[in-house]
């Protein structure tokens, strides 16, 4: 990845500031096993040459009882100064004009990648016979599309002001119900794709992964989600011809030189290891994800089809409760690892909490750092406590001869299976 110079200093620091954020509800009660069983494992890895540095940031409902504001510019500025940071769940404010804080953040540090690596740990239950086929990273865009939040309500001025330049100026009059209807925008442009797809290819390329497939709804919205496509399939060609072979070059190759010919082409690019760049559309992707998981490796995709595809693929390897995410820039190399669910009010409290999608997101954070012995401690006891049939409830009670452990129990014991 091309990281910025602090970034390349960070990575090589021993002792490296991280700040985070204990997060609202379980937070509380998941965040000090993570940083914890963290630290553990760092020790374990490295003895004392290495070690975190925490430092607390305010956000959420503990900012807003201390001093007043529920995301202070301290916070911001903590995560700005420091590069990388870790958080727990934060509670979305009810009301007019207040920001998700989730989205303020990934917009203050122009997080364009929301990564979420999805796997199947053996053990945990799922809704498919094979969950050990699903292994896919998602690189879904998070700054760009519908998530924009540019849309105006139907009946109000601006709608009518906005229907009036459709039509009078743009010569629109295909909308079905035009005065009843609310409007949003779409942006999705070359930059901001070429951003993000770079990053897949990156991350493939680094990890040694078979393909890239570019997911969209380009058949429907050719200039945006179709621009998605073809802007990606620009940039492999362009950026790394030599690293890459796309099934755009394979169309051509067909059609110019015949399909024995591309398959010959198709066949000598996997043998030197280059990574496929191929696309698929949304609808036909979440099929496929169900009959030949295995098809898949890295998804590069747009914000709105990102949010369906993640949910999805982390619910058939039944790991909604446990998957981990990122949001991160590579030109920075800003990035907050984050639990990705909420802040479970209904189990506040009760030590019941899984603390394993944050945990995993430390992991992931560990990686980021270039500590992957750590992470891989990390990962590989959870995964001998899973086959085991230890977990918290949420898991465990779905499990055959499932142990259910509270946080705090299971907590200690990924500690003493690191
Ligand atoms: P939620 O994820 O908090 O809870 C949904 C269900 O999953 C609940 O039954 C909960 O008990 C369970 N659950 C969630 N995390 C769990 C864990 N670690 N261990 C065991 N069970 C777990 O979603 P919600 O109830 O829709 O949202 C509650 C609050 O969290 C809202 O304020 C929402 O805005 C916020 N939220 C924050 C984030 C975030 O900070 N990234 C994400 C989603 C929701």
């Amino acid at each position: 990845m091309k990281l910025s110079k602090e970034v390349d200093e960070l990575i090589a620091a021993d002792n490296p500031v991280i700040p985070y954020i204990e997060g609202d509800g379980i937070g509380k009660e998941i965040t000090p096993f993570v940083k914890k069983i963290i630290d553990a494992a760092v020790e374990k890895s490295y003895g004392n040459k290495r070690k975190i540095e925490w430092i607390e940031v305010l956000a959420g409902e503990k900012a807003f009882n201390e001093i007043g504001t529920w995301l202070p510019d301290e916070t911001i500025e903590a995560f700005r100064v420091n590069k990388i940071g870790i958080k727990g769940p934060l509670t979305t404010p009810v009301g007019e004009g207040i920001r998700s804080l989730n989205v303020a953040l990934r917009q203050e540090l122009d997080l364009y990648v929301c990564l979420r690596p999805v796997r199947w740990f053996k053990g945990v239950v799922t809704p498919l016979l094979h969950p050990e086929k699903v292994s896919v990273t998602i690189f879904r865009e998070n700054t760009e599309d519908i998530y924009a939040g540019i849309e105006w309500a139907a009946g109000t001025a601006e709608a009518k002001k906005f229907l009036s330049f459709l039509k009078n100026e743009m010569g629109v009059n295909k909308i079905r119900f035009p005065e009843s209807s609310s409007f949003g925008v779409k942006p999705v442009s070359r930059e901001g794709t070429e951003r993000l797809v770079r990053a897949s290819i990156e991350y493939a390329i680094k990890n040694r992964l078979p393909s890239v497939t570019l997911v969209h709804k380009g058949n429907i919205m050719k200039f945006t989600e179709g621009g998605f496509k073809k802007w990606g399939y620009d940039l492999a060609e362009r950026e790394f011809p030599d690293q890459t072979f796309t099934e755009h070059r394979f169309n051509q190759i067909k059609l110019e030189k015949g399909l024995n010919k591309a398959v010959e082409m198709y066949n000598e690019a996997v043998s030197t290891g280059k990574v496929f760049i191929k696309d698929v559309i949304a609808d036909a992707f979440l099929q496929n994800t169900l009959l030949k998981p295995e098809e898949y490796s890295v998804i590069a995709t747009l914000n709105l089809n990102g949010d369906y595809i993640s949910d999805q693929l982390a619910a058939m390897v039944g790991g909604i409760g446990i998957s981990p995410g990122a949001n991160i820039n590579y030109l920075t190399g800003h990035a907050i690892f984050e639990a990705t669910h909420g802040t479970a009010p209904d189990i506040v409290g009760k030590n019941v909490a899984n603390p394993c999608s944050m945990l995993l997101s430390g992991v992931m954070m560990l990686e980021h750092l270039g500590w992957s012995e750590s992470g891989k401690l990390i990962t590989s006891s959870l995964e001998k406590l899973f086959e085991n049939g230890y977990g918290t409830p949420d898991l465990a009670r779905f499990m055959e001869n499932g142990k259910p452990l509270s946080t705090s129990e299971f907590s200690n014991k990924v500690i003493e299976n690191l």
